[in-house]
This record gives C-alpha cells, structure tokens and sequence, in this order.
C-alpha cells in the first residue's frame, strides 16, 4: 500500500463533471488500495476573477485581505471534490491550509511554507478518509492566512508529499507533461519521459509554469518524485527526479520563453569603481533582483549598464531612476517592458561546446536581434524584443532538434 499526493490544478477542477471526474480517480486510487491526500486549486478562473474584484476596490489592496479573498477559491474546490466523493461512497475529508497546518512566513501574496505538521493528516488518513486539502494557502505563526504565489498549489502539494513521507507527488494538469516547449506555443513540442530536477528548475525558472519554482527546490530538496501528467487520460506523463542513467542524453531538454522580463539602460555613467555597485546596491535595498546584466565602455571615458528586472518591479525601479541617475552621474536611464527572455536548458551543455554559438546562430538567421545574454551551467538565455517571442522559440526547437521525432 502506498501514499499518493495528487494535486489537481484549476482546468481539472474547473467545472462540475470534471470535479466528479477528479473523485472517480481517486475513487480508483483507493480501490486499488492505496491512501491519497488529494491538494486542489481553486476553478480554473476564479483566482483571476477574485484578484479582480479586489483591484476594482483599490489600487494596491492591503494584501492580508487579498489572501484571505483569494484563498477562498481553494475552499470552495476542495468541499466539492469532498462532496462528490462523499456521494460516490468514499469517505472523505478537507482541510484548509491552517487544518492541514501548512506554516509559512508572513510575506502575503507569497509566502514560504516553513513548516508542514502531518499529525493531523495522517489522523484523517488513519481514520481512514482520502484527505483533500485546500492548495494555495497556509497560515503563519500570529494565526493569519497566507498564500504561496501564483501557482503555488504545486508547492502545497510537494511540501504535503514530503511531510507525510508520500511516496510520489502526482501532478495532474491539462497537458500530458512537461514537453521540450510549451505545447500550447510549439506544436511540434514532444512529452519528456524523465527529467532531472536541475533542469526543471531552470525550466520553472525560466518561464515554463507547468510547475512552480518553489515545488522543483522543495522537491529537490526532499528527494520528492514528481509525476506531470493528464488529468483527462491515462498516459503516462513526466517523472521529474534526480540525476541518473535513465534520464535522456540530449544537450538542449527544453525552451522557455519568459515574459516578465523588462531592459534597464543605464547610459553615460563615469567608468570608474564604485558606479555598479551605486545603482544595484539601492535596487537591492528594495528587494528589486536584478537578472542579465551587461556594461559596455565607451571611448570618452563613460559606459553604459544594461540589465534586466521582472517586470511586477518595473514601476518601482521607475520610481526609483531619476535618484540614481543623479547619485552615478549617468546622462539617462531608461526602463524597456518590450522584450522577452528565451531560453535553452539542458544538463547536456555541461559537456559540450558550441551550444550558445549555435543559438545565437539560429536567432540570427531569422534576423533576431540579440539585446542581452546570461548564461549558467546548463541555461543559455538572450534579450529579444517581445514581438518576436513565439518564433524564437519555435526556431530554437527544431533547431535544436527538440521536435517530434
Ligand atoms: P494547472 O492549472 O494545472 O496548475 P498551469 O496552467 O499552471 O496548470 O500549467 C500548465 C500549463 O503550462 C500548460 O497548459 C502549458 O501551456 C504551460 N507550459 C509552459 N511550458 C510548458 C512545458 N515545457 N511543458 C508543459 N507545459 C508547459
Ligand atoms: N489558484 C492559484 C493560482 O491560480 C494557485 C494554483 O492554481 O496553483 O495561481
Ligand atoms: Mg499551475
């Protein structure tokens, strides 16, 4: 006998019939002898549509009643996955994120989960209920409710597997894994049997929102392995696990592309020590993270910074620009939200060389412009403007040789 956690994400619980076609799998889990602790999100929408009444209240709503607003979703899917269960003859019971004693830190809208207690998880298992639990929201330790990010059921359902010592965390969405691209851009994207956590981590990091950043590093963390697959078929979907033999050896895994990036130009600035660290120290100061950076030295004796920050930042580092470029004596600073950041990630560039030629290569031949670079171990990633995100991406796909083989 085994311990499942399945999370279902919001297009699995997004209307009635698909709520009760959720019950029959677990229903099914069950039968075959098995214990589920099952971690809903809130109907596909309904984050969306309670975000939205907030922000015609206010502008910037106090985010303690944000969490408690948008929190609600995840109530409501889990009581009516219970009742349909209930109905279909299998006992069941949900627990909000604060019954299930999900513990997080105090930073509303995204909190950490530090903490999962599963005594009271495993006394609903062992009286013998499938548990269903709110995803989405915690509590922290002066008793408020919290929730974790967009896309923060996944990280609910990691951290439950890893405290209840689960013996897989099952990830059921509306696409049958993680493919090379989001099959919902490339359709010549192909489902990835075995992935390691490293490069699910960059994947998450790097714009793919099948999984959310923070489940990869707890699941890393804790040694959980995690199954992406179909809610709506049987198919055997993505094992996201450690390093070994059985992953496939290929250079490039994935492409990503990331949205939320925005270009800073700092210009004219004296090229003398002490000018870098005067513009990102105050950035830093406003937890603003600042991505690919770049300086060019000019001959007249100034340089130019370029460098990138997420875009839910941009007005801040706004705000923030005409004190800077005075305190660094810079002749502009401009801030570009028109770009994209694309992607290739694999643990296969560790070894080779040429990967990046080869992607600058392919974006150039369709006369894309590269505006910056970072790379890492294994992820190359170029600045390109934000029209050109979705053919990108596609070139590098089959450029790579990603596609359906
Ligand atoms: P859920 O509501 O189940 O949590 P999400 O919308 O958060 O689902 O994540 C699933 C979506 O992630 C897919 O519909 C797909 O468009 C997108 N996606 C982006 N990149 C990838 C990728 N590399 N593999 C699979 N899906 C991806
Ligand atoms: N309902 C939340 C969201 O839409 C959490 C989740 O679905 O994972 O972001
Ligand atoms: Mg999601």
């Amino acid at each position: 006998m085994a311990l499942y956690v399945q999370k279902y994400g919001g297009t699995s619980v997004g209307d009635i019939e698909r709520i009760r076609n959720v019950a029959r799998r677990i229903a099914r889990t069950r039968q075959q002898g098995h214990d589920v602790i099952a971690v809903v999100s809130a109907m596909a929408g309904e984050t969306d549509r309670l975000l939205g009444l907030g922000r015609e209240l206010s502008e910037r709503p106090v985010e303690r009643e944000m969490d408690v607003l948008v929190s609600s979703g995840e109530q409501v899917s889990a009581a009516l996955l219970c009742i349909a269960l209930n109905q279909m003859g299998v006992k069941a019971m949900s627990l909000m994120g604060h019954q299930a004693r999900v513990e997080t830190d105090s930073v509303h809208t995204k909190a950490r989960i530090t903490r999962v207690d599963d005594e009271r998880l495993r006394r609903a298992i062992e009286g013998g209920h499938a548990v269903v639990v709110a995803g989405f929201q915690g509590i922290d330790e002066h008793g408020n409710i919290t929730t974790l990010g967009r896309g923060g059921s996944d990280t609910s359902a990691v951290a439950i597997a890893a405290a209840a010592r689960a013996d897989v965390c099952e990830i059921y969405t509306d696409v049958e894994g993680v493919f090379t691209t989001d099959p919902n851009v490339c359709r010549s994207a192909r489902k990835i049997e075995r992935i390691s956590y490293e490069e699910m981590l960059e994947l998450s990091a790097l714009g793919a929102k099948v999984l959310q950043i923070r489940s990869v590093e707890l699941a890393m963390k804790y040694a959980v392995p995690i199954h992406v697959r179909s809610s709506f078929s049987d198919a055997e979907g993505t094992m996201v696990t450690g390093e070994d033999e059985s992953l496939e050896s290929v250079v490039v895994a994935g492409v990503t592309s990331d949205k939320k990036a925005a270009k800073v130009t700092v210009l004219g600035v004296p090229d003398q020590p002490g000018v870098v660290a005067g513009v990102f120290e105050p950035l830093a100061e406003q937890n603003i993270s600042v991505d690919m950076i770049i300086q060019n030295v000019a001959t007249d004796g100034t340089t130019d910074l370029t460098f990138t920050v997420t875009r839910d930042d941009l007005e801040r580092t706004r705000d923030m620009a005409d004190g800077l470029a005075k305190k660094v004596g810079a002749r502009d600073f401009t801030v570009d939200p028109d770009v994209v950041k694309v992607s290739i990630v694999g643990l296969g560039m560790r070894s080779h060389a040429g990967v990046a030629a080869k992607m600058f290569r392919l974006l150039a031949d369709e006369g894309i412009n590269i505006e910056a670079i970072s790379t890492s171990e294994i992820k190359t990633s170029c600045l390109i403007r934000a029209k050109y995100a979705e053919l990108a991406v596609r070139v590098l796909h089959d450029g790579f040789g990603l596609g359906d083989r």
